[in-house]
């Protein structure tokens, strides 16, 4: 992998460079030690220093809504599909969120090819940051997600007085041949980038999953009927927060809106969550999932089974923020497999 770095004084330029050419969403404080993805307006905005964001930035790839085709109806039938794109910057993305997207990469290109998710996806560059902090609830350490070696097309390491910047694809090396004051990597400089990384896993430490990443579909197929799933259940608000603040999560639902004169209208498609009580709900009314205790247990084996069965990773990359979003604290996956092992 090439290894460039960038003196902290020509960051902002890039920046500016970069928010000349196209959108450019980064991350800043919403408020007081919390923090969001959002359109940069300046290179001052953006913090690279920060725990966790309240989403992550899936929304810019996979929106909360979007319109997927327009249709008329009458006289005249017609209908188009809508395939909203631009070119994006995504800056400062963690390790455990470049590793979502790759997955969420890797699930819209299978057997159901989604082309409004490819479209946005092949117009967005991303350009990840090493962890300078771990935020109280994330465990991805655990879920080999605390550092990464593929799926961002720049990747920022924080050396001190300077960037190391990894290039992880033709993309990223444009993007920085073309918009930064960067120079080869001297050795001293990989060096302290290795010395930083090393020390990245660490800091996960007190929040660890007891069992091994491959061994966790085992436990959850040995306690699919484990009296914990009932004990979650009575506490669970179905209210789905876990699911919409999850950054692999990737269900949604479609819906047909008509114009008043019933002439024209859209089909669009919203985030979806298997917490929330209609999510299994079928036409005739019949519910798949109609018990709680259910849809708790069918979070958790999508997070260490299922997606581990097809894929051969987890849909869990222990960023932490189901954990945080919870408001009867019931979600956090650590706790959840790890009293499954203890058999607590
Ligand atoms: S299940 Fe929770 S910890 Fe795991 S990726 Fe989703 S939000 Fe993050
Ligand atoms: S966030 Fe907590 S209460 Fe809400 S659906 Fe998820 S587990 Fe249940």
């Amino acid at each position: 992998m090439t290894l460039r770095t960038i003196e902290k004084k020509n960051f902002p330029p890039f920046m500016a460079n970069l928010m000349k050419a196209m959108e450019v969403v980064g991350v800043q404080e919403k408020v007081e030690g919390k923090y969001e993805f959002a359109p940069l307006e300046s290179p001052a905005q953006l913090c690279l220093d920060y725990d966790v964001t309240l989403l992550s930035p899936k929304k810019y790839i996979l929106p909360p809504r979007e319109t997927l085709l327009k249709f008329t109806t009458g006289q005249t039938v017609s209908c188009e599909p809508v395939m909203e794109s631009k070119p994006l910057a995504l800056i400062g993305v963690h390790p455990y969120d470049v590793k979502a997207i790759s997955q969420l990469d890797r699930i819209f290109a299978d057997a159901n090819q989604d082309e409004h998710y490819q479209k946005k996806r092949q117009n967005t560059v991303i350009i990840g940051t090493d962890i300078k902090r771990a935020s109280p609830y994330a465990f991805c350490k655990s879920m080999n997600s605390a550092t990464v070696q593929e799926g961002f097309d720049l990747l920022l390491t924080d050396i001190g007085e300077s960037y190391t910047v990894a290039i992880g694809s033709p993309k990223g090396q444009d993007l920085l041949e073309k918009y930064a004051a960067s120079r080869a990597a001297t050795k001293e400089e990989a060096a302290k980038r290795s010395e930083v990384q090393e020390k990245i896993p660490y800091m996960f430490s007190l929040n660890s999953v007891t069992t091994p990443y491959d061994q966790l579909p085992r436990l959850l197929t040995d306690h699919a009927e484990d009296k914990l799933f009932n004990e979650l259940a009575e506490k669970c608000f179905s209210c789905g927060s876990c699911n919409l603040v999850c950054p692999t999560c990737y269900c949604f639902d479609v819906q047909d809106d008509m114009a008043l004169n019933l002439t024209a209208g859209e089909r669009f498609r919203l985030w979806d969550g298997c917490l929330l009580e209609g999510f299994a709900e079928v036409a005739g009314g019949e519910n798949f999932r109609e018990d709680r205790s259910e849809r708790v247990r069918h979070r958790i084996f999508r997070k260490g089974k299922y997606i581990y069965e097809k894929y051969g990773e987890h849909g869990c990359v222990g960023c932490g923020r189901c954990a945080s979003a919870c408001l009867p604290d019931i979600a956090n996956p650590v706790e959840i497999f790890n009293r499954l092992k203890e058999g607590k």
